[in-house]
C-alpha cells in the first residue's frame, strides 16, 4: 500500500487524561462508553486507555462489539444494551458480560440462554423514564421488576444494575431533567420494594455526569467527554478536557484561480478576486460532512483557511488567500485546537451537527494511526 495520504491520528494519552478528569470531577465509579468503534478512536485501543485510566465499566450498545473487546483480552466489567429479538444472549453470559433488559419477554430469552450458557447472567434493568426510546415503560415497570426478583430467587441472574438514559442532559435547564431523575428514583424504589439492591444504579451520560451531581448515583456512564469533546457546549465549566483525535490530509495541490472562478460542483462561491487554493484529498467519502461546504475551515500553515465550495466525495478545496503554501502541506481539518486548528465541534456547529457525528462518521480512506 502507498503512504496514507489522509490520517486520523488518536492520541490514547489523552483518551486517558480525560477519564482521569472525569473520574475525579463526578467521584464515583466510571463507565466508559466504546460503542461505534470507540466514537470513531478505535473500539480496543478506547477501551485499553480507559482502562489504565481507571475505568470500572465499559459500555457498548451490541454483543458483538463486547464480545469484540473480551476476544481482545478485556477482562472487566462490560454492559451491553442494545438487545434485538434472537440475540445471541448465551455467548454474552459466557463472556461475562453485563446485559440488559426492557421487557418481559427479554427476560425470558436471558433465562433461557443462561440454561444454554449453564451459568447465571448478570443481569440491568432498564427503565424508560422519558427519552421514550428503549427501556420498560414506567407503567410496565413494576411486571418487570417482579419477574426479575423471581428469575433472580431462581437463580437464573443477579440484578447487578438498574439504569435509565437522560433525553436533555446537555441542557442543563431543561426541565425534563428533572422530570427524568425524580422517575428515576421511584423506578428504584419499586426495584427496592421488589427485593432488588443491584450493585450499581446509573443514569448519567457525559453531560449529566460533569454539570448534575445528583445524576451521578453510583456509576456514570461517559463517552463524548472521555474523547475530550464538549457534550454540552455553552453549559460545560472548563474542566481541561482535551479531543483525542485529528483528521490531517496532505494538500493535492495547490494553483491559483483568477477573479470571478466559480469553485466546486455548482459553483456555490466565487472568487472575489484572483487567489490561491489548495486541494484537500477528503470528501464526503470519507465521512468530511457535505453540510460543512462554504462553512468550515481548516489549518494549513498555521492559519485557518475556509473551505470554498461544495464538500466532493474525494477532496474539498480551501481558500490559501495569496499565501506561499505548497503542494504536500499539511491541512488539519480538526483536532485539539491546541495549535489553532478547528475542532470536531467546530465542524460540527459548520455542519450543523453534534461533534459525535463527526468523529464516529469520519473514516473511509483516512488510515487511523495510534500516538
Ligand atoms: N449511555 C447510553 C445508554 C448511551 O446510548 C450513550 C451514548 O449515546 C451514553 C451513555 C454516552 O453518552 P455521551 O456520549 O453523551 O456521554
Amino acid at each position: 500500500m502507498s503512504r496514507a495520504r489522509a490520517e486520523i491520528v488518536v492520541e490514547l494519552p489523552l483518551i486517558r487524561h480525560n477519564v482521569r478528569v472525569l473520574r475525579e470531577h463526578t467521584g464515583v465509579e466510571m463507565m466508559t462508553v466504546v460503542k461505534a468503534d470507540g466514537y470513531g478512536h478505535g473500539m480496543v485501543p478506547a477501551a485499553r486507555a480507559a482502562r489504565d485510566a481507571g475505568a470500572a465499566w465499559l459500555g457498548v450498545a451490541t454483543i458483538d462489539e463486547a464480545l469484540g473487546l473480551r476476544e481482545a483480552g478485556d477482562t472487566g466489567r462490560v454492559l451491553s444494551w442494545l438487545g434485538v429479538p434472537g440475540e445471541d444472549y448465551a455467548a454474552a453470559i459466557s463472556a461475562d458480560v453485563d446485559v440488559t433488559a426492557y421487557s418481559v419477554a427479554e427476560l425470558r430469552e436471558v433465562a433461557a440462554a443462561v440454561g444454554a450458557a449453564g451459568r447465571p447472567a448478570r443481569l440491568q434493568l432498564k427503565v424508560d423514564t422519558g427519552l421514550s426510546r428503549g427501556g420498560a415503560p414506567l407503567d410496565a415497570w413494576e411486571d418487570l421488576v417482579a419477574e426479575a426478583a423471581a428469575g433472580q430467587a431462581r437463580g437464573d441472574w443477579t440484578v447487578t444494575g438498574i439504569w435509565s438514559h437522560f433525553a436533555c442532559s446537555d441542557e442543563p435547564e431543561h426541565p425534563a431533567n428533572d422530570a427524568q431523575e425524580a422517575a428515576f428514583r421511584h423506578a428504584l424504589e419499586v426495584g427496592e420494594r421488589a427485593g432488588l439492591r443491584p450493585e450499581v444504579r446509573h443514569l448519567a451520560n457525559s453531560a449529566a455526569a460533569i454539570l448534575r451531581p445528583s445524576s451521578r448515583f453510583d456509576l456514570v456512564r461517559c463517552g463524548i467527554a472521555s474523547y475530550g469533546l464538549d457534550p454540552a457546549p455553552g453549559h460545560t465549566p472548563d474542566l481541561g478536557l482535551l479531543p483525542a483525535m485529528s483528521a490531517v490530509a496532505e494538500l493535492a495541490m495547490v494553483k491559483r484561480i483568477p477573479a470571478g472562478a466559480g469553485v466546486s460542483y455548482g459553483h456555490t462561491w466565487h472568487a472575489p478576486h484572483a487567489t490561491t487554493v489548495g486541494v484537500v484529498p477528503v470528501g464526503y467519502g470519507d465521512g468530511v460532512p457535505r453540510h460543512a461546504s462554504n462553512h468550515a475551515e481548516v489549518l494549513v500553515g498555521g492559519r485557518r483557511r475556509p473551505v470554498r465550495g461544495r464538500v466532493c466525495m474525494d477532496q474539498l478545496v480551501v481558500d490559501l488567500d495569496d499565501d506561499d503554501v505548497a503542494a504536500g502541506a499539511r491541512a488539519t481539518l480538526f483536532g485539539t485546537g491546541r495549535l489553532g486548528e478547528p475542532t470536531a465541534q467546530d465542524w460540527a456547529e459548520a455542519a450543523g451537527t453534534i461533534s459525535y457525528e463527526i468523529v464516529t462518521r469520519i473514516g473511509g480512506r483516512f488510515v487511523r494511526r495510534y500516538v
